[in-house]
């Protein structure tokens, strides 16, 4: 049958060639010549076994019938162990990535009874197999031999799903101490990967779960890859509706945005950056606005998330360069203390290598000093272990423009790595800023990132500071730098020129830590 399978195969082969062609003559004879070849070949086939059988019968007799036929079975039960072997290898190793599959993994969890799982899965891993699975099974190998790099031996690895691993971490560990382990991987795991000339940049996602009585291994693992299935849906096993109309809504954003540039619907707001010992503005951080004709005005950590995917990081970042650029040229008019512009600058706009050459390119195009701008990076973007990047930034300081690493404090930047880049800022994250009075973590936090900064010598601004309970704490423990709400919200540039010439209201606020009466929270 296999042969007969094989021999259609090869004469419909030969059709598909010959569609067209127009000698039928030549086709019909291969064709002819294929079929006699698999008729021969079969008949040979059939008739060598029948031989076959025949002389086995004369030469063994009636005696030795069964000896052969016990001996056969016996070969045939080792060939059997042999291949269940082969089989159980298959099913123990995945096919790509050659780690244990789920099954061991079950298996080990079942033995063990109890225990710590850590679950990794590659956000976005099924998409970008779907138009991509070959790169998409490169970065899976990148992903895993970072994986294998950074994970103890003794800890089991297992490539669950497509796109997601799990390690197991046995009875014997304090669940602090896995979930730590797995924030470390799961900040390596996100580093840039570079394949050919493409940059792939992994979003991961995490989970830690105890396995206890009353759960079995399979329910437990089953519970969690669910979860990150439930995370990036939203409850869409219960809202799939709902699910399907997000989906519409962001794309109809996503449109919307690809048009705002030309629309005129961008603008700029500025919020005071301020300096407490000289009691002065020292520039403004420029933040993006997004007017849409029926939406109203739309938050940028609602649109900036959809600019970022699809693709529009670089045009509206150069939107937003050229902006406060054009903006600080007319403030820096003749000042003799001219004011800085800080912009926010994304991961995206950075995997562009020319990134230096435009920031030059603009602030000859407004002849502006380079010391009037400054880049905010995040604390992921800033502390990626990567050559690239580090070269990059190297260009941007030659140029003078500033570099300040943005929300600090959030990611998982060791302070070595912070320590090979050259900055000029940090920006303690409004997390540890509210209510930092109150909060022992956050007051642990806020000084040793006030250390750092004295220790490398670079400024350390508090961001969202809107109460003056939390900025007396913070300019008591050697905060000098401050940016929020109790100063001001971010405002447009008439009312920013207005904010800065009222030097009084801003005295009045920055009085003495000591006399300053508590004001209530200015948000909820
Ligand atoms: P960010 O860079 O950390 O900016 C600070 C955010 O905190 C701003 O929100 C600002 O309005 C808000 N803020 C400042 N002081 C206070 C305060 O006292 N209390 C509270 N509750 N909030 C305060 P905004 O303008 O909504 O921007 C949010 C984020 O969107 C920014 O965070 C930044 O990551 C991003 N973003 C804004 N503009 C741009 C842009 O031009 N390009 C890029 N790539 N991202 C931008
Ligand atoms: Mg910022
Ligand atoms: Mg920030």
């Amino acid at each position: 049958m296999r042969r007969l399978a094989l021999a259609s195969v090869f004469v419909a082969g030969a059709c598909l060639v010959h569609v067209g062609a127009e000698d039928l003559a030549t086709f019909a004879l291969i064709a002819a010549a294929v079929g006699c070849g698999w008729a021969g070949s079969a008949w040979r086939h059939d008739w060598k076994l029948w031989r076959l059988s025949q002389r086995l019968e004369v030469i063994s007799g009636e005696g030795q019938k069964i000896a052969i036929a016990e001996r056969l079975a016996e070969n045939a039960k080792g060939l059997e162990q042999a291949l269940a072997t082969i089989e159980r290898r298959l099913i123990e190793r995945h096919g790509v990535s050659g780690l244990p599959t789920r099954e061991p993994l079950l298996e080990q969890m079942e033995r063990d009874g109890s225990g710590v799982l850590g679950t990794f899965a590659l956000d976005d891993f099924e998409r970008l197999a779907g138009f991509d699975p070959d790169l998409a099974e490169r970065v899976l190998l990148e992903i895993v031999a970072r994986i294998v790099r950074m994970i103890p031996a003794e800890r089991l690895i297992a490539h669950v799903d497509q796109g997601h691993f799990a390690i197991w971490y046995g009875k014997d560990i304090d669940p602090l101490v896995a979930r730590s382990e797995i924030d470390a991987i799961a900040y390596a795991l996100g580093g840039r990967v570079k394949i050919d000339q493409r940059e792939i940049l992994p979003s991961i996602a995490t989970r830690c779960a105890a396995l206890v009585d009353g759960i079995t291994p399979q329910i437990l693992l089953t519970r969690t890859l669910a979860s990150f299935a439930l995370d990036d849906m939203q409850d869409t096993y219960e809202l799939s509706d709902q699910a399907i109309v997000q989906v519409q809504q962001r794309y109809a954003m996503e449109q919307d945005l690809r048009g705002a540039i030309h629309r005129n619907e961008f603008q700029l707001h500025f919020q005071p950056l301020i300096d407490a010992h000289r009691q002065w503005v020292t520039g403004a951080e420029a933040l993006i606005r997004w007017h849409h004709p029926e939406r109203g005005s739309v938050p940028p950590s609602l649109f900036i998330p959809i600019v970022e995917a699809a693709g529009l990081a670089e045009q509206v970042g150069m939107w937003v360069l050229n902006a406060a650029a054009r903006q600080a040229s007319e403030w820096g008019g003749g000042t003799a203390d001219p004011l800085r512009i800080a912009i926010n600058v994304s991961a995206n706009q950075l995997h562009d290598t020319k990134f230096a050459e435009y920031l030059s390119r603009t602030l000859h195009n407004h002849s502006l000093d380079p010391a009037c701008l400054e880049i905010e990076l995040t604390e992921g973007v800033a502390s990626a272990d990567d050559a690239d990047l580090a070269r990059l930034l190297a260009k941007i300081r030659a140029l003078g423009v500033k570099i300040a690493i943005d929300d600090f404090g959030t990611g998982y930047s060791s302070f070595s790595t912070l320590r090979q880049l050259t900055f000029d800022k940090i920006k303690i994250d409004r997390e540890f800023v509210t209510d930092v009075h109150l909060r022992p973590q956050s007051q642990a936090i806020c000084h040793s990132i006030i250390a750092l900064g004295r220790g490398l010598d670079i400024r350390v601004l508090a961001e969202g500071v809107e109460t003056a309970a939390e900025y007396r704490w913070l300019s008591q423990h050697g905060c000098r730098h401050f940016q929020g709400y109790y100063f001001s919200r971010p405002l447009s540039a008439a009312d920013f020129v207005t904010f800065i010439n009222d030097r009084a209201s801003l005295a009045a606020l920055l009085q003495s830590p000591s006399d300053i009466p508590q004001i209530e929270r200015m948000t909820s």
